[in-house]
């Protein structure tokens, strides 16, 4: 590294992969060979992260917006914080404490989580705050804190995969999502271990699949049920792991007695010799290792869908044995930290539920307040848009890091919610789709202008350095918290030097579930990272009470939506690989191509439809529409259309039917309807 070298991480996905940054206004991006995640290697994404910068769109003033004419004005900070306290005031006013919400993202620094969380609920005495992250991550979360007692992404490092004999990636398309993590998926292929893919669309991950199985979309829970049917058939599952370290799991055997391999043909449209196939492969090997990601986790039935796959690792008594085991592949680049400080709707700092006594008296010390003054558990992130700008909901909303008008399903209602507000706040650094529905928009700092932490989908904390010299005119977010909430009459303080906020998270955090108590900027700087909780976890034992890890019986119940005569086709959601998430940051860097939303569909239903390649397609479901230039590829299931989300449009189609425990929305499948355009 040369003097002038920053050491800091990609400002996308939750792999966080070291790089190495120079320059003062514009950082010139390097390969930091050292850091152990990614050993130099970066996505196309990440070499190209430079161009966040020295964009024309870059907002550098507070910006307020006439509601009669549309127009925009800037306007001092002081001039703008003012408007902003006096919209506060107003909605308190009309609505009580809860008259006020914020909304987070799964992007923001440990530092900023956790003072969105305290801003919450100590300056506006909230109970209104969630965040994008429980679109994310949020049945894992739920499914394994069910499981295991505590939730972190991935209880081991990522290159444990090498170890294994069998990976099965059950919704994850691991290489197009975070390529540099693929060397894993080779150097166990080289050592003669098999890859398993679970997926409707054969993928770049699939392409490296030993076995590739294509359900239909919302069906993996039935996949999971009818493996361990002939697990148990076979005798393949550990016994003496079963009685020593887990609960219930007579009862998961009992609830898969009738999950024959043709039973499970007929609702997955997987051969049954395929799931025969799969069994035997993971009741022959020693080390099995089941990862999920978005594809499992984004259904109404997301946590049965994991717990179904956590019960497969654990009857195989796999999961805290090395190279063994159950994780979750986080998706947002602090997806696994922002969901444990505090931004949460039921949570506070240091992954503590907020309706528990002790977490409400510890955190209340740290913060100087009455624990009775803390407000309770609030709405999920969806049902909290829904009730906003109605006679019981929030009518003033404050956004920080999220781009709801992209990433919301069901968009187009979200979108109405937003219009209905009295207050619309937006934190952001340019003039996203939300961003444009504001009555106030407040220019931020954004990654490598600033100093910050972040916890990777291993639990690894990283801290992400300012590198160079912020725009004038911005301001870092907790600059704005602090301001606000001076201006709102708050007696708390709000640090805003992120090291100080920091140490407060550690002293929030001490003795919770995820304890940054130990952790410091400078041990992270010399240990490359530090994971919370250890490197490994569940050796020993799971985090309940008893030390045991509780299997839980869950029954296949199927999309909330299935097709119909008026809307025949599966439609699914994800990914490419040049843009990140609402793609508000990758869309405006001018090296990624942008090519915009497309509608996959297999050649059979194009020849069905009379769509050829690049007819444009309008793709309809029961909450809106879209139209995009069909792509015809024979990877795809030929009753399913995949549509990605990174522009406006996905998302008026996706299904807000929400998992019962995680409140995550159905983003993954729903019901759809194509036409070609010319003929409609
Ligand atoms: Fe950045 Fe993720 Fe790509 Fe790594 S894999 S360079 S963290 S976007």
């Amino acid at each position: 590294m040369t003097a002038t070298q920053t050491e800091t991480h990609c400002p996308y996905c939750s792999l966080q992969c070291g790089m190495r940054l120079a320059g003062r206004r514009t950082p010139e991006v390097s390969a930091w060979e050292e850091f152990p995640v990614n050993r130099g290697a970066l996505c196309r994404k990440g070499w190209a992260a430079a161009g966040l910068y020295g964009g024309r769109e870059r907002l550098t003033s507070p910006l307020v917006r006439d509601r009669e004419t549309g127009e925009w004005s800037a306007v001092s900070w002081d001039d703008a914080l003012d408007r902003v306290a006096a919209g506060i005031r107003a909605a308190q006013v009309a609505g009580g404490s809860d008259g006020v919400a914020v909304f987070g993202g799964g992007g923001l620094t440990n530092e900023k989580a956790y003072s969105l969380g305290k801003f919450a609920r100590v300056a506006l005495g909230t109970s209104q705050i969630d965040y994008n992250g429980r679109w994310c991550m949020s049945s894992a979360a739920s499914a394994g804190i069910r499981a295991f007692g505590l939730d972190r992404g991935l209880p081991f490092p990522l290159a444990d995969v090498e170890e294994t004999d069998v990976l099965v990636l059950v919704g994850s398309n691991l290489v197009e999502t975070m390529p540099p993590a693929a060397r894993h998926l080779d150097r166990l292929r080289e050592r003669g271990g098999k890859v398993v893919v679970i997926d409707p669309r054969r993928t770049p991950t699939a392409d490296r699949a030993d076995l590739h199985l294509q359900p239909v979309p919302g069906t993996d829970l039935a996949l999971a049920l009818g493996v361990l049917h002939l697990l148990v058939a076979a005798g393949a599952v550990d016994a003496s792991y079963l009685a020593e370290r887990t609960t219930g799991w007579e009862d998961v055997r009992d609830s898969v007695a009738s999950w024959w391999p043709e039973r499970v043909e007929r609702v997955t449209g997987i051969d049954a010799h395929e799931v025969r196939a799969l069994a035997e492969m993971l009741g022959a090997k020693s080390r099995v290792m089941v990862l999920t990601a978005r594809g499992a986790e984004q259904h109404s039935t997301g946590t049965d869908t994991v717990l179904a796959w956590i019960n497969v690792a654990l009857a195989r008594g796999m999961v805290g044995r090395r190279g063994a085991g159950y994780g979750c592949l986080t998706g947002q680049g602090n997806g696994q930290g922002g969901r444990e400080h505090g931004q949460k709707a039921d949570q506070l700092p240091g992954y503590r539920r907020i309706d528990d006594p002790a977490a409400r008296a510890h955190v209340a010390g740290v913060w100087g307040v009455d624990p009775d003054a803390l407000p309770g558990p609030g709405r999920s992130a969806y049902e909290l848009l829904d009730a906003l700008g109605t006679p019981d909901g929030p009518s003033a909303l404050l956004v920080l890091g999220s781009n709801i008008v992209v990433s919301a399903p069901r968009a187009t209602h979200v979108t109405s919610r937003l219009e209905a507000l009295d207050l619309l706040v937006v934190c952001d650094v340019v003039m996203s789709e939300t961003a444009a529905l504001a009555d106030v928009v407040l220019p931020v700092t954004q990654w490598a202008e600033e100093t910050g932490t972040m916890t990777n989908l291993e639990g690894r904390v990283v801290l992400r350095q300012r590198a160079i010299t912020p725009p004038s005119g911005v301001r870092t977010d907790l600059e704005v918290l602090a301001g606000l909430a001076e201006r709102i009459g708050s007696q708390a303080s709000f640090p805003t030097d992120p090291e100080e906020v920091f140490v407060e998270l550690g002293r929030a955090s001490a003795g919770g579930p995820a304890d940054y108590s130990a952790i410091t900027y400078d041990r992270i700087r010399d240990e490359q990272g530090v994971f919370w909780g250890g490197e490994r976890l569940f050796a020993e034992s799971f985090a309940h009470a008893d030390g045991r890890a509780r299997m839980h019986a869950v029954e296949h119940r199927g999309a909330a939506e299935q097709p119909c005569a008026d809307y025949p086709i599966h439609l699914t959601t994800g990914r490419v690989l040049a843009q990140y998430q609402s793609g508000a940051q990758t869309r405006r860097v001018r090296s990624l191509p942008d090519d915009g939303p497309f509608v996959e569909m297999h050649p059979l239903l194009a020849g069905r439809l009379g769509v050829r390649q690049g007819d444009a397609v309008r793709v309809a479901t029961r909450r809106g529409e879209m139209t995009a230039p069909a792509k015809v590829v024979p990877t795809i299931r030929p009753d399913t259309v995949f549509v990605p989300f990174h522009w406006v449009g996905a998302n008026r189609l996706t299904n807000d039917a929400l998992d019962p425990a995680s409140r995550m929305p159905e983003f993954k499948v729903c019901a759809a309807r194509l036409s070609p355009v010319a003929h409609a």
